[in-house]
């Protein structure tokens, strides 16, 4: 059966990563008889400057009929000053609320030849491979009420509202316990039972999933404060770690940053399966559209790159391939190429398209 794709390789550098991963998923139908369908749209800036809009209906109608949507980076100076519902940004925000990305999945792997791009210590660093699942359309970034208020004593009083339901818990801890089934077995759960009720609710329903359905998986609770000064002092104890909005977002960006380099990190966000066990899917770097760097072929494509073996792996099951790829980039960085941002002594310069090249070598 056709697994059909949508890529948006959006502003910025996404289109020079982007190529990159197209080459190997040519790479993947050519050789592994992978059956990818692709399907190129725009979104952000470009998707402004032709359409008026920063993601079409139509696009959006296309991503929903999508097994898998790949995402370049969207945005840039050109239109930073464009008011806010026509912003890159937009299609983004548009693109999660719309799929119902709630589980958003950010690994920290830090590839042993890369130890040294740390500012941690390399033993602490070394082959490190956590995942930490934030929980993506909830929390306080959502809740309500929110907004500034003006008090009659004339000073003001800005609001957000953070709140979980049992049901929003239940469908990220689920992702959580189920990722961690695949790897080491491993589940800790942040929040801040401590002071704050919701966090109170999210440790017993993490807790009653727990003992419901996945008593095989071991589970840890941790408060969210703690955890931030364990990934700095042995992040290794860690396997999967699920956490709500807020909090996911400061965690996931401290443990991406143990890894070195902004280049290397990639993503995905789920949804919730239907009856048929079908859900939906984006994959994307965490960086940004590099606008510094943008159209020189210097880019470090392995983010996008690392993004598309997750959507080998969660997607489309496809756990041999995703090895492969994620092999083939270790051996890769084994071999001593690297790109301008993760470049140290002794190494050979590479540009994003020599780099794309050499990880479809290594596939051979
Ligand atoms: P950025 O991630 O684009 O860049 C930060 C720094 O890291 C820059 O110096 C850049 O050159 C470098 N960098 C990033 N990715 C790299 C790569 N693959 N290879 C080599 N170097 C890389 O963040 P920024 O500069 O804050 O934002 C630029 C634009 O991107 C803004 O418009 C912002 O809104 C947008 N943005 C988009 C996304 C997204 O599409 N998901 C995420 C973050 C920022």
């Amino acid at each position: 059966m056709k697994k059909r794709l949508l890529i948006l390789a959006g502003d910025g550098i996404g289109p020079e990563v982007m190529n990159e991963v197209k080459k190997i998923i040519t790479w993947f139908n050519k050789n592994k008889s992978a059956d990818f369908e692709i399907t190129e749209e725009l979104a952000g800036g470009i998707s402004f400057d032709k359409n008026g809009t920063p993601i079409t209906d139509k696009v959006m109608e296309i991503a929903m009929a999508s097994d898998a949507v790949l995402l370049g980076a969207v945005g840039g100076p050109k239109w930073d000053k464009l008011e806010f519902s026509k912003k890159p940004e937009r299609a983004l925000l548009r693109l999660r609320k719309d799929l119902e990305l709630f589980a958003n999945l950010r690994p920290a792997i830090c590839f042993k030849e890369l130890a040294n791009a740390s500012t941690l210590k390399p033993e602490v660093v070394s082959d490190l491979d956590i995942m930490i699942v934030r929980e993506l359309t909830g929390g306080i970034y959502f809740g309500t009420p929110r907004g500034v208020e003006k008090l009659s004593n004339g000073e003001k009083k800005g609001i957000n509202t953070h709140t979980y339901t049992t049901s929003e818990i239940q469908r990220v801890a689920r992702v959580a316990f189920e990722l961690a089934r695949k790897r080491n077995n491993k589940v800790t759960s942040c929040e801040k039972s401590n002071v704050m009720e919701a966090g109170l609710l999210w440790r017993e329903v993490v807790e009653e999933i727990h003992k419901k359905e996945f008593k095989d998986v071991e589970l840890s609770h941790m408060l969210a404060d703690n955890c931030a000064m364990q990934l700095v002092r042995n992040p290794k104890q860690f396997d999967v770690i699920v956490t709500d909005n807020l909090f996911g977002d400061m965690l996931s960006d401290e443990a991406g940053m143990l890894t070195g380099s902004l280049g290397m990190l990639p993503s995905a966000s789920l949804s919730g399966k239907n009856k048929d066990g079908k859900f939906k899917s984006m994959y994307e770097p965490c960086h940004g559209s590099a606008p510094d760097i943008a159209g020189k072929n210097i880019a470090n494509p392995l983010a996008s790159i690392l993004s598309f073996s997750m959507a080998l792996r969660y997607s489309f099951d496809m756990d041999k391939e995703a090895d492969m790829l994620d092999q083939s980039v270790k051996n890769v960085l084994r071999d001593g190429y690297r790109t301008q941002d993760i470049m140290e002594k002794g190494q050979k310069k590479v540009s994003t398209s020599e780099m794309g090249d050499l990880v479809i070598s290594k596939l051979k």
